[in-house]
């Protein structure tokens, strides 16, 4: 058996007892934050009704590794970066027409393995007229074709869609498994494998892959030196890091949406510390920048950042005009200098 998810034990166990006794779903909702495993999983049951072997999915037959290799041809994958157009601009829908030839393909058999899979990575970004489409096959599916739908924004889909499939949810792992993870099975040093546990949130995927980015901490380390520049400048020059931050959104969504996050979990950080709780910190490796930060901030004026740059992430995720959303942003982040005088007041109240 190669199941390549680790930490999912309940599901897996669950799937393996569906294919033994023949009663898999004939659609299932894969849902979790982004780079939990949920393609893994998917990739993984893709592997297991297909595998040649007598313990599937074996990960070493043919099937199985055309799979790995994403060049199986019953295996069929839809998500905002569909292969076939890779010059376009970022999409921000998965539209009809990514879905269909969904239909017609799911009535015919087969080309070589037993079950034809459709995958929609990135569920919450179908269209209504994709979504529908998608419905359709829900309603009556087709034999030996397996649906797999997998979203981080579960909240967002039609209940007419997710009611017709059986849910898995992938939690995101303790920091203590993901640490432990790391180290036996991707060997990282043991220091280094809790920095990346907690940077993941229990995301394995996110933290495997910057395990093995020799630049990640050099460059979150620049990044965070950056954002924190942000507390001591005028609006004139925050104004000018919106614009600058737009023309990246722009060229990848994904490079913005990284750093608010980080930005997001150094506000979180900062309240720890002045909570009293410096251990549950997720940037361990830099505590007394944190320390510093704490100190310069009251605690209303640390959670009102947090929650400014979490409203930013939201607002970014459903198109909201990000020039606007980030000089918004901007706005509202606290600067030194207030923080300075609001201290002095509350000090002397
Ligand atoms: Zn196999």
């Amino acid at each position: 058996m190669a199941w390549q998810i680790v930490g999912y034990n309940k599901l897996i166990d669950l799937l393996q007892r569906s294919l033994r006794s023949g009663r898999l779903s004939h659609a299932y909702l894969i849902a979790g934050p982004p780079h939990v495993g949920k393609m893994t999983l998917a990739v993984g049951l893709s592997q297991a009704v297909n595998c040649e072997s007598g313990e599937p999915p074996c990960g070493v037959c043919r099937s199985c590794q055309r799979i790995a290799a994403g060049k199986h041809p019953d295996i069929k994958v839809m998500s905002l970066l569909s292969a076939e157009r890779p010059k376009e601009k970022p999409r921000t829908e998965i539209g009809i027409d990514d879905v269909r030839d969904m239909q017609h393909e799911a009535s015919l058999p087969p080309y070589e393995g037993r079950y034809k899979v459709f995958v929609v990575d990135g569920t919450e970004r179908l269209s209504t007229e994709a979504a529908n489409s998608v419905l359709k096959i829900l309603e009556e599916p087709p034999p030996r074709v397996l649906i797999l739908l997998l979203s981080s924004r579960e909240h967002e889909l039609l209940p007419t869609v997710t009611s017709r499939c059986q849910r898995l949810e992938m939690r995101p792992l303790s920091a203590s498994i993901s640490r432990e993870v790391l180290v036996q099975r991707w060997g990282a040093d043991p220091e280094k494998a809790d920095l990346m546990a907690r940077l993941s949130g229990g995301c394995l995927g996110w933290a495997v892959s910057a395990l093995a980015d020799a630049e990640y901490l050099e460059r979150r380390r620049q990044d965070i030196a950056a954002l924190n520049a942000v507390v001591s400048m005028s609006y004139r020059e925050r104004f000018n890091v919106a614009a600058e931050w737009t023309r990246r959104f722009e060229r990848s969504r994904d490079d913005i949406a990284g750093l608010l996050n980080l930005w997001l979990g150094w506000w979180r950080d900062v309240l720890l510390v002045r909570a009293g709780c410096p251990a549950a910190v997720t940037n361990i490796d830099l505590k007394s920048d944190l320390e510093a930060q704490a100190a310069q901030f009251i605690t209303e004026e640390a959670l009102s950042a947090a929650g400014s740059v979490f409203r930013a992430i939201e607002q970014l995720s459903v198109n909201a005009n990000p020039r606007l959303v980030l000089e918004v942003l901007m706005l509202a982040i606290p600067g030194v200098d207030r923080a300075k005088t609001s201290q002095t007041v509350a000090g002397k109240v």
